[in-house]
């Protein structure tokens, strides 16, 4: 990869910014692209050369790179103000619009991250519960405090293991995804749980579905036994359906949280769920949480036409982000198939991810026999093919609406040529 002036750039940043970087998941080696520009499916770096992104913002621009309606509502908002922290008539209009599609979010509590909803979620039923353990699975990724940073997915697969500083992670039980029977086992030996979090669909390991009535036995489990349960959608929030996972699978969480998605490229994260929870939260509860920008005009607008758009498409989304991974996936099955690559492909709805093992990735356990060095080649070929996916294996390749056929097949192409050099 040559991208003269991304190098020179990222030498300037890394004199400023603690590795170059805002988050550590954009440094990939020999250095991460600048990028200077994106609308639609493409993004173009410093130098202009214009990438296919897959990155998708990690799944944040379902809708693409620069959204006409969704900018253009947000300039408007931009000439009536900002920020009033006050309550606005957007903030009902976004709950509303919310709760139509998660009909489980009872009540809901605007922030700005998915870290800040996840971490509110896990103090809200903390505070209900007055309990102070929480169980997750080991590849999830929950945000970055010291609870949740523990097994955890996505850019901390990747890091040092010895970055826990507090004794807070000793309240967080780590189970196996798709593991039914060591999560009962954690659930009869410990009293005093206060909620297990899970991504419905694991997206944070690359992608992992979720084994045949697993969530539907987590739920029957985590009622019979008084455990609220949290389901993090800030993936799978609007891209498993437009109920997200649990209208998918039937299933009613205590909480959800939505990021991502919501926003479709603004900062926005809900926290939502049974009435008795949420109304724990301050003003009326015991649980402080508070938040400058949370429910700000800019960032509501946003989600509010990212919403509306997305009912609006409705079948045609789902059906053009569905129909798109199937041709992308099974032609990259057939391409590493006929080359003789150990592989797996894992998709569900408009993600996926290859894996180079013989062995089905259906944990965290599993995912760690995939040749990851394998994956970087792939990566940085890709890249010089013009196709840009996130850089770690640990993490799911997203497909936008904005993505068009010849995106698609450029892709398959990116694919054939570089899974054939990475062959030995
Ligand atoms: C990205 C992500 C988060 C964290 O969201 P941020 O907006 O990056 O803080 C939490 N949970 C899941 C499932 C995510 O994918």
């Amino acid at each position: 990869m040559t991208s003269k002036k991304s190098k020179n750039l990222f030498d300037k940043a890394k004199k400023l910014i603690p590795g170059g970087v805002n988050s550590p998941v954009r440094y990939f080696d020999p250095y991460p692209l600048f990028i200077a520009k994106s609308q639609d499916s493409y993004l173009w770096d410093e130098d202009g050369t214009k990438y296919i992104d897959f990155c998708n913002c990690y799944g944040a621009m379902l809708l693409g790179h620069g959204y006409k309606k969704i900018t253009s509502a947000v300039i408007d908002q931009i000439d009536n103000g900002t920020l009033f922290c006050t309550p606005t008539k957007l903030e009902i209009t976004l709950s509303q619009l919310i709760q139509n599609n998660f009909p489980s979010m009872e009540k809901i509590r605007l922030v700005n991250t998915g870290t800040e909803a996840t971490m509110t979620a896990i103090r809200l039923v903390k505070g209900y519960t007055s309990n102070k353990k929480i169980i997750k699975c080991e590849g999830c990724y929950h945000g970055s405090y010291d609870e949740v940073l523990t097994g955890s997915g996505s850019g901390f697969a990747n890091a040092s293991k010895s970055s826990q500083f507090s004794d807070l992670v000793n309240n967080t039980i780590v189970v196996q995804y798709n593991d039914i029977d060591e999560l009962e086992n954690v659930i009869q030996k410990n009293t005093s749980i206060a909620g297990f979090i899970i991504e419905p669909i694991l997206a944070n390991m690359g992608v992992i579905p979720p084994a045949k009535k697993y969530l539907e036995i987590v739920r029957k489990l985590t009622r019979d036994y008084g455990i609220p349960l949290i389901f993090d959608e800030i993936v799978t929030g609007f891209r498993a359906s437009d109920g997200g996972a649990q209208k998918v699978f039937g299933i009613t969480p205590d909480v959800t949280i939505l990021g991502k998605i919501l926003g479709n490229g603004f900062a926005i994260g809900a926290v939502g769920g049974n009435h008795e929870i949420l109304e724990c939260l301050a003003p009326i509860g015991k649980v402080y949480q508070a938040s400058t920008f949370a429910g700000n005009p800019i960032s509501v607008t946003a989600a509010i036409h990212a919403i509306k758009t997305i009912n609006k498409l409705k079948n045609k989304l789902y059906l053009k982000l569905n129909k798109h991974c199937t041709k992308l996936t099974s032609a990259i099955d057939d391409i590493a198939t006929d080359l003789n690559i150990p592989h797996q492909i894992n998709s569900m709805n408009s993600m996926y991810q290859i894996f180079f093992t013989d062995i089905p990735v259906t944990n965290y356990q599993t995912c760690q026999t995939a040749n990851s060095k394998k994956f970087q080649k792939l990566f940085s070929f890709l890249l010089t093919s013009g196709v840009f996916i996130p850089p770690s294996q640990f993490e799911s390749v997203f497909i936008s609406y904005a993505h068009t056929d010849i995106d698609i097949n450029k892709t398959i192409d990116a694919y054939a040529k570089s899974l054939k050099i990475i062959k030995n």
